[in-house]
């Protein structure tokens, strides 16, 4: 990887790069982003579309035709029917993909990550994907290296570059020191995770000549896989595919030897047949459905870095979410504080001479700073530290007037496995000052601290108020002991105090933690705060019940796998845990087989986010590493988001499972009645040219736009869908049994009415009649399918797209029974009023059949609690 070393490297001046610059190297260079694979051609999608099983019979059916045509020296409607249907199936599948694509790139240009760069001589945030070679790039722990660059300077950097070597532990990074060559250790790669440290860089490549970009050339070379979803429907797809090429056969074998037809004629409507019976639009309709829930969640805060992901969110037994900051405000305010030499005191009060040192030390510990622009402030750090900085400001101080005084030379940082933090200070007379905060169980106070049991009391005291608690050591070093040696630093400390931070839950957590319950999700909470203190706030919000309980990190790493497999679904909230305990209960919990979806924000979140079935990672608190490694971002962090993901999966779900009622059914159907009449010895009761365009107009626009179908309330009363129920399950199975024996019987019913009850055998009426029920009625029941309750002038006036893609589907039905050369184009017949009247009436039945069959599975789920879940 040293591809840089032999060319000229050009520091870039200490203001950074002007706005000139960037806009001229941008030309040169272009977008510093992947380019996703070449877009394919438009000939190569018609291609794609040709090559559907349903076209190529289609294409066949063409050819039979034409061959016929010639042959018999005439009769091209079939040909020029069958051409448009071919042609129509073609543009309907491109136009829908189409609309799918567009939505899944407005979605990647929303999850795009940023960097802070120096330009014009001030540091900016902007698009990662706006950065030229040259630009000067401040990079910290958490972020993700946006280019391939070299370090100019460097304090402690630490780089994960898993993506790129595979090798999971961090690498050091040193600065660049102005030698001829640049070694590996002094460059960053783009791509890669910074776990620790600051640094500057200086870019050197962006975009595709990156080495990030060099893997993700091979990368676009693989097919996107199929989510699981996807890949059930296409099972269910290929079966029904059989089963209607079966159709056809049996259709062709019944028509050559039991009619005695032509053989041209007889394969003519088999292969018609099994085109109506071939359920082609089912995976577009997946795509569509699939790629509108992420249009739908983005608009409410969730984006989806990965489609998979709508429908998995959908179906998540447990939701494990932080506490700080996404089930609350991460608003922190210190309400409270303990000293040794005065107790518990009132932070809003006068302070105390203890207070006010308490108060000092904890400020000079800290990194967070409130800046004033314009009259507005704009908070910079950790919530945990901001609210330290404003109790200063409370009493007139800032850190700035602290750290004059007492100036800071070294800093061991927060981290949440540690849960501490540490810096040292140089006093007047040369000796170190040494102050440590951090969770009160990890201080490491000297072993004849008087007030270690008072402290405990007044912790406790605060825990049981929600209150996040920090305590604060000190202790003073000679200048002889060197500034980092921490093993000498961080130890034997005097108690400063203790301070009680509230953090409000957020107002719209507590209807979302029950919305989950309701929803058959078990809601659970993860913290780094104490035990005390979670349980306190879990009660609070209603994550913590009778029957559940809370555990502690030190207690759930005393568990075996065994042990935590056989109580995790009592264990609601997890306290002081760190990040790898994280990935521990995602295993626990899938190793029961259910999914999960876990939240996470720091560098280390990451492979528990990966492990997660949904990982979520924070948009506004987030580091750009647990965003990389997310399925879903929440742009405003709140718990109350994942529960509106959820319902839309469950109605792309839901919609999907709609579709599939409403293609499978009648193409059942249509099959039972090309065979039963012929087996009745009516022949058959159904051309060609008129099977085709029924399969346009019925499947083709109701079938569509199902997928914007807004969601049922009742589908977040339900348990999730298991990982391995059947899209049958839940009643489909019979509904779909129910739906096809309507049409059936009401077909044959009509056809015989139509030719021998109201007419001497005539063929045309029956036809004609079958047709027009068989085309309308399946088409208007998508009223009854579309709404798992009853159905009401709300649910029909909900969504207006289909019921105007309804409408021309029935003017285009009536114009080709009407309208005269249209009418001799598909051999229909006219129609007595009569006929009309009983062709109307028929068109209801199986709207009305549905609504019944719909009452009665209500009625049957309602006594039982739950309907039994079937298996595949
Ligand atoms: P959470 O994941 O809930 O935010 P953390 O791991 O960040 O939990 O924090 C756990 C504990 O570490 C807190 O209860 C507090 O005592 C301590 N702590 C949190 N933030 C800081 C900080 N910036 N400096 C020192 N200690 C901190
Ligand atoms: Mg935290």
């Amino acid at each position: 990887m040293q591809k840089f070393s032999n060319a000229p490297f050009h520091p870039t001046p200490e203001s950074g790069l002007t706005t000139a610059m960037v806009t001229e190297r941008t030309t040169k260079f272009g977008a510093n982003e992947l380019v996703a694979a070449r877009p394919v051609p438009l000939w190569r999608k018609i291609w794609q579309h040709l090559s559907d099983v349903s076209s190529l019979v289609l294409l066949f059916a063409v050819g039979l035709a034409t061959y016929l045509a010639i042959a018999q020296n005439g009769g091209w409607t079939k040909t020029i029917v069958i051409g448009t249907i071919l042609i129509i199936n073609v543009v309907i599948g491109l136009y829908q993909e189409a609309s799918a694509e567009k939505s899944l790139a407005a979605l990647k240009s929303m999850s795009l990550p940023t960097a802070n760069v120096r330009r014009d001589g001030t540091v900016q945030t902007v698009a990662a994907t706006t950065l030229v070679p040259g630009d000067v790039v401040l990079l910290k722990a958490g972020d993700q290296v946006p280019a391939d660059a070299v370090v100019l300077t460097s304090t402690n950097l630490a780089v994960d570059e898993a993506v790129l070597t595979g090798e999971s532990l961090p690498v050091e990074k040193q600065a660049y020191a102005g030698a001829a060559e640049l070694t590996a250790e002094q460059q960053v790669y783009s791509g890669t995770a910074v776990t620790a440290g600051t640094a500057t860089i200086q870019v050197l490549t962006t975009g595709m000549a990156t080495e990030l970009g060099q893997i993700a050339g091979l990368l676009n070379k693989t097919k996107p896989r199929a989510t699981p979803l996807q890949g059930r429907l296409n099972r269910l797809s290929s079966w029904l595919t059989a089963f209607a090429v079966l159709g056809g056969m049996t259709i062709f074998a019944l028509s050559v030897w039991v009619q005695n037809q032509g053989v041209a004629d007889s394969l003519m409507i088999g292969v018609s047949l099994a085109v109506a019976a071939v359920p082609e639009t089912l995976p577009i309709i997946v795509t569509i459905s699939l790629s509108h829930g992420v249009r739908r969640m983005a608009d409410q805060n969730a984006i989806m870095r990965r489609v998979s992901a709508v429908e998995t969110i959908g179906s998540v037994d447990v939701i494990a979410s932080d506490k700080t900051g996404t089930l609350t405000q991460n608003k922190m305010t210190i309400t409270t504080y303990w000293t040794p030499q005065k107790g518990v005191a009132k932070a809003d009060a006068p302070l105390s001479q203890a207070g006010c040192d308490l108060m000092r030390y904890l400020g000079l510990a800290t990194n967070a700073e409130i800046n004033e622009v314009d009259g507005e402030e704009h908070p910079v750090g950790d919530a945990t530290e901001l609210a330290a900085i404003r109790w200063l400001a409370t009493n007139g101080l800032t850190r700035a007037e602290l750290e004059a005084e007492t100036p800071r030379i070294a800093e061991d940082p927060f981290d949440s496995t540690k849960k501490m933090m540490s810096t040292v200070h140089r006093l007047q007379d040369g000796r170190q000052l040494v102050i440590v905060k951090g969770a009160w169980d990890r201080l490491p106070l000297r072993a004849d601290e008087p007030h270690r049991a008072a402290a405990q009391r007044a912790h406790d005291q605060f825990g049981k108020q929600a209150l996040r608690v920090l305590a604060v050591g000190y202790k003073i070093v000679g200048a002889d002991v060197a500034s980092d040696d921490w093993a000498r630093l961080s130890t034997e400390l005097h108690l400063a105090g203790l301070v009680g931070l509230i953090d409000p839950p957020r107002p719209e957590v507590f209807a979302a933690i029950q919305a989950a319950k309701q929803a058959g999700i078990m809601p659970v909470m993860i913290t780094g705060d104490h035990l005390v203190t979670a349980t306190a706030i879990a009660t609070e919000i209603g994550i913590l019940e009778d029957g559940l309980t809370a555990v502690s990190g030190e207690t759930l790493r005393a568990l075996s796998d065994q042990e935590l497999q056989a109580q995790i679904d009592k264990i609601a909230v997890y306290a002081r845990v760190s990040p790898t305990d994280k990935i521990r209960i995602v295993q626990a919990w899938q190793q029961l087989g259910k999914s999960v979806a876990m939240t996470g924000d720091g560098v280390n979140d990451a492979p528990a986010l990966k492990a997660a079935d949904v990982g979520i990672a924070m948009g506004i608190t987030g580091t750009e590493v647990s965003k990389g490694a997310a399925d879903m971002v929440l742009t405003d962090d709140n718990f109350a988001t994942i529960m509106t993901a959820v319902k839309e999966g469950r109605t792309v779900y839901q919609n999907i499972i709609k579709a599939v009622e409403f293609l499978v059914g009648v193409n059942f159907a249509q099959i039972f009645l090309m065979v039963g009449a012929v087996l009745f010895g009516w022949g058959a009761p159904l051309l060609a040219e008129q099977l085709l365009i029924i399969n346009v107009l019925a499947d083709g626009i109701p079938g569509f736009f199902i997928s914007q179908e807004p969601g049922e309330p009742q589908a977040m009363q339900q348990p999730p869908v298991a990982n391995d129920e059947s899209i049958l399950a839940r009643g489909l199975r019979q509904r779909l049994a129910v739906r096809a024996a309507t049409f059936t019987a009401l077909t044959l019913g009509i056809y015989a009415l139509g030719r021998f009850g109201l007419t001497n055998n005539q063929a045309g009426v029956g036809m004609t009649m079958v047709f027009l029920v068989l085309a309308l009625g399946s088409m208007i029941d998508i009223y009854a399918i579309k709404d798992r309750r009853s159905l009401s002038w709300q649910s029909i006036k909900r969504n207006p797209m289909l019921n105007r893609g309804l409408i021309a589907g029935v003017l285009v039905v009536l114009a080709i029974a009407t309208v005269p050369f249209l009418r001799t184009f598909f051999s229909l017949t006219t129609l007595p009023v009569l006929n009309w009247l009983i062709v109307l009436g028929a068109v209801l039945v199986p709207t009305l059949v549905l609504e019944a069959n719909k009452r009665w599975q209500q009625r049957r789920a309602t006594a039982p609690a739950l309907e039994v879940t079937e298996g595949d």
